[in-house]
């Protein structure tokens, strides 16, 4: 992409009324847009960003056999009214509309109640299950606080996996593949160093739940981590009888502020009981499927990237969810030898299938630098009158800022060409 055709342009100022450091950072360099408190639409730079994020955790619930649907953003009350949560008085996040005629909808928070009840024409005998479904699908939640940016929008995007297995053992073992699954996500994403596996609130069927939470300033959360063993608890469940359920000691763990990036949680017979979502087994006789869910924000994973891996001069995205992968920024020079090199590098590295932002712009070097700076794409390829006659291109790294200067053959061989 060359970045004189790119509409978004960075700027000085995020709005006033901005005063998280994800959604400053991400508006400045024209990954989002605020349309209101909560409320943030994905520009080119940041869908890019998002989709590599949500490839990443696609992947890893397709090898843990999960099938992907997309299911609807509007809510049948009659559903919800089923398992007791279309109150608001049991639910106080819901966005509610009505149809012209006066019948009450519901914009979904989550999908535990439309899946079970769809899987009812579908789950009939033991050969059914199990099944493990998923989608990527815009929550709405009528949040009370949204000073977290993209951290916490009140409409935003989940990942949510929903298993339906024969029993409980069955269940416990998806339960753990699904644990191990987060686990290479958050690794994958980059967050493998900060996040740590939590126990949280089990809810009626579980004694415990678990939560991903990642250490940082930013996070609404507080968690006790035990560094040594790498476990940590929430803080709502942290009571001296946990503590020793756990083989945990007061002493040795340490207070932090995290954001829940992912939680997991056992569902037990809750939804299918309720629903009526139930199976016949070997022997004809009928029983509950046995249930789980399985959520992860990636708008919420981009957001807390950007709160622990940026630096004062911008975002410093990992590779993996970078919105390219090259930045190549040319420098004015002699004759338009710069720019020449430049477009013969940048149209070599496209057509090798390398994902480049080329910053064709007519700008001053200074200003080119503090874009690609606030843009924090990992490989930057400067392509100057000096960085020629040193024969080839100086390469910086954006997160060490080490820079070298490579022959063609050497850069090509780095991007694995
Ligand atoms: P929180 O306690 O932070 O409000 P939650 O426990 O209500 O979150 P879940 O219902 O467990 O959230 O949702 C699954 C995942 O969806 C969360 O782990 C998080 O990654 C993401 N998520 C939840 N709420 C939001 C939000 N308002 N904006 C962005 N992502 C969110
Ligand atoms: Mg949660």
């Amino acid at each position: 992409m060359r970045q004189s055709h790119l509409f978004t342009k960075t700027r000085k100022e995020a709005p006033k009324d901005e005063v998280a450091k994800n959604a400053d950072l991400l508006i400045r360099a024209g990954f989002i847009h605020k349309e209101m408190a909560g409320v943030y639409s994905y520009l080119p730079l940041g869908l890019r960003v998002m989709n590599k994020i949500v490839g990443i955790i696609r992947e890893e619930m397709n090898a843990i056999g999960g099938q992907e649907l997309a299911l609807t953003a509007l809510q049948d009350r009659a559903v919800w009214e089923k398992t007791n949560r279309w109150s608001d008085a049991v639910v106080d996040n819901w966005f509610k509309t009505q149809l012209k005629n006066g019948t009450d909808l519901g914009l979904g928070f989550t999908h535990e109640e439309p899946l079970t009840a769809l899987m009812t024409e579908y789950i009939r005998s033991y050969r059914d299950l199990p099944v493990y479904a998923y989608q990527f699908q815009t929550k709405f939640r009528n949040e009370a606080r949204a000073k977290s940016g993209i951290m916490r929008g009140r409409e935003f995007l989940m990942k949510d996996l929903y298993s339906f297995s024969l029993d409980e053992k069955a269940h416990a073992a998806f339960y753990e593949k699904a644990k191990q699954a987060y686990v290479n996500v958050f690794r994958r994403v980059g967050l493998g160093d900060t996040t740590y596996v939590t126990f949280a609130s089990g809810g009626s069927f579980s004694k415990y739940s678990h939560e991903f939470q990642t250490v940082t300033a930013a996070g609404e959360d507080v968690i006790y981590v035990d560094e040594k063993k790498g476990i940590a608890v929430n803080k709502e469940v942290m009571t001296d009888e946990v503590l020793a359920d756990l083989g945990l000691s007061r002493d040795s763990l340490v207070e932090k502020k995290a954001v829940e990036v992912g939680n997991i949680f056992s569902l037990g017979t809750r939804f299918s009981d309720a629903l009526g979502l139930s199976y016949l087994d070997e022997t004809g006789a009928k029983r509950p499927v046995v249930m789980g869910s399985y959520g992860i924000g990636p708008g919420r994973v981009m957001g807390t990237i950007v709160e622990t891996l940026s630096d004062e001069k911008g975002i410093v995205w990992p590779e993996s969810v970078a919105p390219f992968q090259v930045h190549v920024v040319s420098v004015a020079g002699k004759d338009g030898a710069p720019q020449r090199a430049a477009e013969t590098l940048y149209n070599r590295l496209v057509s090798s299938g390398i994902e480049v932002l080329y910053d064709d712009r007519d700008l001053r070097a200074g200003e080119k630098f503090a874009d690609a700076d606030l843009i924090g794409i990992p490989l930057r390829v400067i392509v100057s009158d000096k960085s020629l006659e040193k024969g080839g291109y100086e390469i910086k790294d954006r997160r060490t800022g080490t820079t070298s200067v490579l022959a063609e053959k050497e850069l090509l061989s780095r991007l694995g060409l």
